[in-house]
C-alpha cells in the first residue's frame, strides 16, 4: 500500500510539472540574430505543452491479491518507472536544446549590439576629425614676403600661385649627387650696356639694355634682369652661400634660363659696386645711371656648373625653368654684403623638394 502510495504521489508531481515546464518551440533555434527578445518570449510561450506520455494509472495492486497477481503488479510498476524515466530524459534533452537555441540568439544580438556600438563609435570621431579639420583661410592680400602670414610656406595658398604650392619642379634645391658629365659650356655673350636699378620690395633688379645673350643647346636667351638674394637660395651638397647673383634669361619662345652666380666674401667686386652706387633711395624708384655695366665682369674664371629644371623662386613660382648654377663662387667685399643686408637682411625662399629630377654636373 506504501508502495501504491507513492507511486501516485510521483506520477502526480511529475504530470504537474510537465504541464508547468516551458518547452521549447522546435523553430526557435532557427531565429537569425534580428529576433527580438519578446519574440523569443512568444514563442515560448506559445509553444505547446509537452506533457510525458505517461500511461494512466491504475492501480497496481488490489487487495486480496495472490502472489502470483503481486509479483505481475510489480513488473507493471517497474515498466511503469521506466517509461518515466525515459519521458524524463526526453524532456531534459528538449530543454537543454532550447537552452542552446536561446544562448544562441543572446549571443547574436549581443555581436549585433557590439557591431553597432563600434558603428556609431567610427561615426562620432569622424563626425570629431571633420570639426578638429584646419580651416585654410584665404591668402591674405596681393603681396608676398620671406615670413609669416605671406611667408613661402603659404605662397602658395593664393590660386594664382599654386605651383608654390603644390609643383614638383620648384626651385632652389640642395644640388648634390649631380651626374658628372662633359657639360656643354655656356657661351656668354655679354656686352657693356645701359641700365636700370630698381628696389622692388623683394630685392635689387638691375634691367639691362637689349644684346646681352647666353648659348647652348642650340638656343639662344636674352638677359633680361639679374637680381639679388641674401642668403643664397640654392646649397651645394648643403652649403650655402652669403648671396647669389640670378642672371634671368629669356628665349625667342619665352622660355627661361637662369644663371646662378655664388657670391662668398672676399674682395671687392666692381661690377656689384657700380650698381650699389646707383641704388634707389626709394623703394619701387626706377634708377637710369649714365655710367654702362659690364655683366662679363661678375662671371667667375672657371665656367663649370650644375644645371637642372625648376621654377621661379618667388611666386607665381612658374615651372620650366632651365637653371643653371656656376659652380666656382664669386667674391664681393664683407662691406659690399653689408650694404645688401641692410636693405634686405633675408630674401631667400627655403629649399625645395628635388623630387628624383636629373641634376648634371660639369666634371
Ligand atoms: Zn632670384
Amino acid at each position: 500500500m506504501r508502495h501504491l502510495m507513492l507511486l501516485l504521489v510521483c506520477s502526480f508531481a511529475t504530470s504537474v510539472a510537465s504541464a508547468n515546464d516551458p518547452v521549447p518551440a522546435p523553430s526557435a533555434a532557427a531565429h537569425g540574430a534580428s529576433a527580438a527578445s519578446a519574440a523569443s518570449a512568444a514563442n515560448v510561450a506559445s509553444a505547446p505543452s509537452i506533457k510525458p506520455s505517461l500511461p494512466s494509472i491504475k492501480p497496481a495492486v488490489v487487495p486480496g491479491a495472490t502472489p502470483a497477481s503481486r509479483a505481475a503488479s510489480a513488473a507493471a510498476a517497474a515498466r511503469e518507472a521506466q517509461a518515466e524515466a525515459e519521458a524524463e530524459a526526453e524532456l531534459s534533452a528538449k530543454i537543454a536544446a532550447r537552452l542552446a537555441a536561446m544562448r544562441a540568439n543572446q549571443q547574436a544580438r549581443a555581436a549585433a549590439a557590439a557591431k553597432a556600438r563600434k558603428v556609431a563609435e567610427a561615426r562620432k570621431k569622424e563626425a570629431v576629425v571633420v570639426n578638429e579639420a584646419p580651416v585654410i583661410k584665404p591668402y591674405p592680400g596681393e603681396h608676398w614676403s620671406y615670413e609669416g602670414e605671406t611667408g613661402p610656406a603659404n605662397w602658395g595658398r593664393k590660386p594664382e600661385w599654386a605651383a608654390c604650392g603644390t609643383g614638383n619642379r620648384q626651385s632652389p634645391i640642395d644640388l648634390r649627387d649631380g651626374m658628372k658629365v662633359d657639360l656643354e659650356q655656356i657661351v656668354f655673350d655679354y656686352k657693356p650696356s645701359a641700365f636700370t636699378v630698381v628696389d622692388n620690395g623683394h630685392t635689387v633688379q638691375v634691367t639691362v639694355g637689349p644684346g646681352n645673350y647666353i648659348s647652348l643647346q642650340n638656343r639662344t636667351f636674352e638677359l633680361q634682369q639679374f637680381h639679388f638674394h641674401r642668403p643664397s637660395e640654392e646649397r651645394i651638397n648643403g652649403k650655402g652661400f652669403e648671396m647669389v647673383v640670378h642672371l634671368v634669361h629669356k628665349d625667342a619662345d619665352g622660355k627661361l634660363a637662369v644663371v646662378a652666380v655664388l657670391l662668398e666674401r672676399g674682395k671687392a667686386q666692381s661690377m656689384i659696386q657700380t650698381v650699389w652706387n646707383n641704388l634707389p633711395l626709394e623703394k619701387n624708384e626706377v634708377v637710369t645711371p649714365s655710367v654702362v655695366l659690364d655683366v662679363n665682369e661678375l662671371l667667375p674664371a672657371r665656367r663649370d656648373y650644375f644645371t637642372y629644371m625648376g621654377s621661379l623662386t618667388t611666386p607665381p613660382c612658374s615651372e620650366g625653368v632651365l637653371w643653371m648654377v656656376m659652380k666656382q663662387p664669386v667674391e664681393a667685399s664683407p662691406a659690399q654684403m653689408a650694404i645688401f643686408s641692410r636693405l634686405y637682411p633675408l630674401n631667400a625662399r627655403p629649399i625645395q623638394a628635388n623630387s628624383g629630377r636629373v641634376v648634371k654636373e660639369s666634371f
